[in-house]
């Protein structure tokens, strides 16, 4: 979007909602800020009421044109069910069943983009970042807990609800008997896998495990298997492994390794063989992947009036 003659120029809002904190941006781009902020998360009405003041304040060189919401879910995607705009049952406190669409639309005036925060990273990632050109591609945070954004043709994967790629079954590896932390599944992959289960398979914190220990070969393992299991659904062009885990360097060759190893060939593409490194790679916009990708969503509702709910609320050009 360019400057036009001097007068209010149109950007974008975006939102990414995190457990421990909203970042909110005001922009067109990673390198188009005009304002920035975060903000605690603490209860729906507290938390959203600074998102709304926020993009309240006077800034008289621009205008809002629609806003994008990139959060922590599960959440409501179905612009024909009650719950659109909604935080699903939550593991987070206060937070199951707020509404934080409403609220946004009741104040702000604009239409409003909305997705999970790993759909959102694959959006950033997808028009900024490790998936510049691409039209698909599988996005995978692995720190607190593992949760995995798609998009596919451009468009963020949606169904009767998100991809959930955390939570896909892994088999056991031999001699492992840890039990897994997930709460509805034990051993899935975010229960063997993400950052508290290997601080929990350990017995210390993530960063004091050395390089050389062999939990970092069960790591691995399990990982690849994770993976191809949304590889061989989806099929994406490219495959993003982003937070905090993947700050440890020497587990992404390991992943890659082992991904190929656990395919044995049967996905017949350079991109399994020599051409590993430049697919399965790290996210290039770190943690500010949600929040670029929330603005990518803002545009997309624009572009969308009148086709889902909370995106008719101001007449543009
Ligand atoms: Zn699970």
């Amino acid at each position: 979007m360019g400057t036009s003659g001097g007068g209010v120029r149109p950007v974008f809002g975006a939102v990414e909602g995190g457990g421990t904190k909203f970042v909110c941006m005001v922009g067109t781009s990673p390198s188009d800020v005009v304002d920035e902020i975060t903000i605690p998360t603490t209860d729906p009405v507290e938390t959203i009421g600074e998102v709304i003041a926020f993009f309240q304040r006077p800034r008289p060189d621009v205008q809002l044109m629609a806003v994008g919401v990139a959060t922590f879910g599960p959440i409501g995607l179905d612009p024909n069910q009650s719950t659109y705009g909604c935080v699903l049952k939550s593991t987070k406190e206060h937070w199951s069943g707020a509404r934080i669409l409403a609220p946004l639309s009741r104040r702000l005036g604009v239409p409003l983009g909305w997705d999970t925060d790993v759909n959102g990273s694959v959006l950033g990632e997808l028009r900024w970042g490790a998936a510049r050109g691409l039209d698909s591609a599988l996005y995978l945070t692995i720190g607190t807990g593992i949760g995995g954004g798609i998009a596919v043709n451009g468009e963020p994967l949606h169904g009767l609800m998100h991809p959930e790629v955390g939570h896909v079954p892994v088999p056991t590896l031999d001699g492992d008997s840890f039990p897994g932390i997930c709460s509805f599944h034990g051993r899935c992959l975010e229960g063997v896998a993400c950052g508290p289960a290997l601080a929990a398979r350990a017995g210390r914190p993530v960063p004091e495990i050395s390089a050389d220990d062999p939990i970092w070969d069960l790591e691995a393992r399990y990982l690849a298997y994770g993976i191809s299991a949304a590889l061989l659904v989806v099929s994406p062009k490219r495959i993003i492994l982003g937070g905090g885990v993947m700050h440890q360097r020497h587990l992404l060759p390991k992943i890659r390794r082992d991904l190929v190893e656990v395919l044995n060939g049967y996905v017949d593409m350079p991109e399994l063989r020599e051409g590993i490194d430049s697919y399965v790679v790290p996210a290039e916009l770190g943690q500010k992947a949600g929040l670029y990708g929330a603005l990518v969503l803002a545009e997309r509702a624009l572009a969308s009036i009148g086709k889902v709910p909370f995106s008719s609320g101001r007449e543009v050009e």
